[in-house]
């Protein structure tokens, strides 16, 4: 490779119309530099000339080895040589006699420079040149380059890389997939539905008839008269009872809407996870054995439960399930509004006339099932008190998780 012309100049030479290797033969007073900035700017000169003579050494292919030998010699004895080498004029013009002022910034510039003068040694250099015969991974991706090749020979090699930040798995996701593995571990399988329903599944068939006043307690999200936006899992229970009959054990978790206007506690969507379980010999101490089970794998070992009765149109008895505050442990404390107890669920024994929608006979089977929020379950986990902060997309909120 030709060494850029050199100009032997006698008289003063305007800096920017000096090459590098002018440059490096004066000190940087005399090329008035006299501050950070300036030293920083005229490093990253030294840097872009160096990584473009590489990359033309690179992208042009050589015929033999011995050519390939010769050339990538030159280009490192042309800056690492130790007598007479680029850098060791650098060394001795501009860090060895920079003013005390700049000398810190001279010396980590420099510093970076040699670290990147590793690229030009001659192992890293035969390996980035193709033979003839056989091109490298980078020469191949230069040549394929084409136009670009000018824009890659400026590229400043020595800043950061571009970071790819690890993702994580949203707390929503996170909390269903935990207790999916509560109820997986108990032989439940997992069971799924649209979230565009008709009115039969989402009412009718889980014995809420239209001129059932239960039908108000739910801020129904209508696409037409027939259809709605599902307001609870509920649907799929009817739907697995017509598709596997029974017994049945299966839970279903998704997402629900309703016309609930967004606040701390409120979302129009929201996600759910129903279970059910239907056999011939099924009894609510079954539906408070297993609930109990459950809310000790997900809470802790020393977690109580409690029952108490509430009214659901496709269960009968109806019950609400609350467990020990989590966080007094059943003291007091204003998560638990002083009363010890968390509310974490609805449950109680399906129906007969739901059974009976599901195609399933309740004389002769009986079941139980629950619903519970997922939102409400990761807002407990992870002491959150506002449920919009799980829709927001905001990285720093959820790279916690
Ligand atoms: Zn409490």
């Amino acid at each position: 490779m030709c060494p850029p012309p050199t100009i032997r100049a006698h008289t003063r030479v305007r800096p920017y119309l000096m090459t590098i290797d002018d440059k490096v033969r004066k000190t940087l007073a005399e090329l008035g530099v006299t501050d950070a900035k300036g030293v920083e700017s005229l490093f990253a000169e030294v840097r872009a000339a160096m990584e473009k003579e590489r990359q033309e050494l690179v992208s042009k292919g050589v015929a033999s080895e011995a050519e390939r030998d010769k050339l990538c010699k030159a280009l490192r004895d042309r800056w690492l040589a130790r007598k007479n080498g680029l850098i060791s004029f650098l060394d001795e013009n501009w860090l060895k006699k920079a003013a005390k002022e700049i000398k810190p910034v001279v010396g980590r510039q420099f510093n970076e420079l040699r670290k990147m003068g590793a690229n030009l040694d001659r192992g890293a250099l035969m390996e980035a040149i193709p033979l003839a015969s056989g091109r490298t991974h980078e020469a191949a991706g230069v040549i394929r380059a084409g136009s670009s090749l000018q824009a890659m020979a400026t590229v400043d090699v020595t800043l950061p890389g571009y970071r790819r930040p690890l993702g994580s798995i949203h707390p929503i996701t996170r909390v269903q997939r935990e207790i999916e593995d509560i109820f997986l571990g108990l032989g439940f399988a997992i069971e799924t539905g649209p979230e565009v329903e008709t009115v039969y599944y989402n009412f009718d068939a889980l014995n809420i008839p239209e001129t059932h006043p239960a039908r108000d307690d739910w801020d129904t999200l209508y696409v037409d008269s027939d259809t709605v936006l599902r307001t609870h899992t509920s649907p799929v229970q009817i739907r697995s009872m017509e598709k596997y009959g029974a017994p049945l054990y299966v839970i279903i978790p998704g997402k629900c809407y309703r016309h609930d206007n967004p606040d701390s506690s409120h979302s129009p969507m929201f996600h759910q996870i129903e279970g059910l379980a239907i056999d011939t010999d099924i009894t609510f101490a079954d539906l408070k054995g297993t609930l109990d089970f459950f809310a000790k794998k997900f809470f802790g070992e020393k977690v109580r439960t409690r029952f108490s009765p509430t009214f659901f149109p496709f269960t009968e008895p109806s019950g609400e399930v609350s467990i020990s505050c989590v966080i007094c442990d059943g003291k007091g404390c204003r998560t638990c509004k002083e009363s010890g107890w968390l509310e974490v669920m609805g449950c109680g024994m399906v129906h007969p006339e739901v059974l009976r929608y599901g195609g399933i006979d309740p004389a002769k089977y009986s079941g139980w099932a629950f619903g519970l929020g997922i939102e409400r379950y990761a807002m407990m986990k992870y002491d959150i008190h506002d449920i919009q902060l799980f829709y927001q997309s905001d990285v720093r909120f959820l790279e916690q998780f």
